[in-house]
């Protein structure tokens, strides 16, 4: 990974999100909704954790 590298994310209700909008997590995993994504609304954060 690169040190410079960060995670920008704007669901401020969960737990891992700073209140700049960036997620303090090292890494995420992002998994689909359904069986298999074909658009963005069909992702969604496993890593999330709420507050
Ligand atoms: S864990 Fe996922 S939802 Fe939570 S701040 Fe990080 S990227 Fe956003």
């Amino acid at each position: 990974m690169l040190s410079n590298q960060e995670i920008k994310c704007q669901v401020s209700t969960c737990k891992y999100n700073d209140t700049n909008k960036v997620c303090t997590l090292h890494d995420i995993q992002v998994g689909n909704t359904g069986s298999q994504a074909h658009e963005k609304q069909e992702t969604q954060c496993n890593s999330f954790q709420a507050n």
